[in-house]
């Protein structure tokens, strides 16, 4: 390549076009492709590139716990879920419909895998999602809780298009988490969609927030309202992986 070619490329940031051009021009040399291809599928090159990278950073910073998709999802774990549910909500038009999702099972039924995979399809649509357990968004807030950076804690969780809230129900929450929890459903309220977690029915959640009554049933009021909910019915596929494992290792 030409130093005056490669220093334009530098400058204006075409990284991907620079360190792909030779090979590429090579290429299009021997195939005798016509000048105007070449440029666009240069162009088309670095567009690609530059929106991987842009996935890349999205994922990181919605801190999934890990990577999970819904290929490498098993139909047939599950003794009952409606799939066509869950092929509809990973279309995302929930998202734009600012309507929310809650997977609900018990434990080991992939109620955390569907919820990851969610968040990172959300990214690969250029979604800004932001992935965290319950009783972590709680700790976080209660460590400014009528403190002046209360609000600006508190917009984390209502900026992202998409919060996914893992684990409701697991621990107990006392009555100041039940409130900083409620906050955060407030907020999102029709503004920005929840997908959240629970090994809990709805109606059990009043056990989960210190048994206090109105406020579960204000943070249920708001959480129902333009839901989806997908239960999943089965036992734990930590326990059949573990059973395989055992019948595999002599
Ligand atoms: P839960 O959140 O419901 O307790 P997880 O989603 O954490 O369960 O699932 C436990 C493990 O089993 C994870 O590694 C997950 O990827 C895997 N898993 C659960 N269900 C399925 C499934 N139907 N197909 C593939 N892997 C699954
Ligand atoms: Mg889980």
């Amino acid at each position: 390549m030409e130093d005056a070619l490669k220093q334009n490329l530098r400058y204006l940031g075409l990284t991907t076009i620079e360190r792909r051009f030779d090979e590429e021009a090579a290429r299009a040399a021997e195939g005798q492709v016509p000048s105007f291809d070449f440029f666009s599928d240069m162009i088309a090159m670095e567009v690609g590139a530059r929106k991987e990278r842009a996935v890349a950073r999205k994922i990181k910073k919605a801190c999934f716990p890990m990577p999970k998709t819904l290929s490498s999802f098993d139909w047939t774990a599950p003794e009952r879920i409606n799939r066509e549910l869950v092929q509809y909500l990973f279309r995302m038009d929930f998202v734009a419909r600012k309507e929310n999702v809650g997977f609900i099972g018990q434990p080991g039924t992939g109620k955390t895998h569907l919820l990851t995979a969610l968040g990172i399809q959300a990214c690969k649509r250029g979604l800004d999602v932001l992935f965290a357990q319950a009783i972590d968004i709680i700790n976080d807030l209660s460590e400014v809780a009528g403190q002046p950076e209360y609000n600006e804690r508190l917009k984390r969780y209502k900026a992202p298009d998409l919060l996914c809230i893992d684990e409701i129900g697991y621990l107990p929450i006392d009555a100041q988490g039940a409130n900083l929890f409620f906050q955060v459903v407030s907020a999102r309220y029709e503004t920005g969609s929840i997908a959240l977690t629970s090994n809990l029915a709805y109606q059990d959640w009043k056990q989960v927030f210190a048994g206090i009554e109105c406020i579960s049933a204000a943070i249920l009021d708001r959480v129902m309202h333009h839901n989806h909910t997908v239960v999943i019915e089965g036992t734990s596929y930590r326990m059949k992986d573990a059973a395989r494992l055992a019948r595999e290792t002599p």
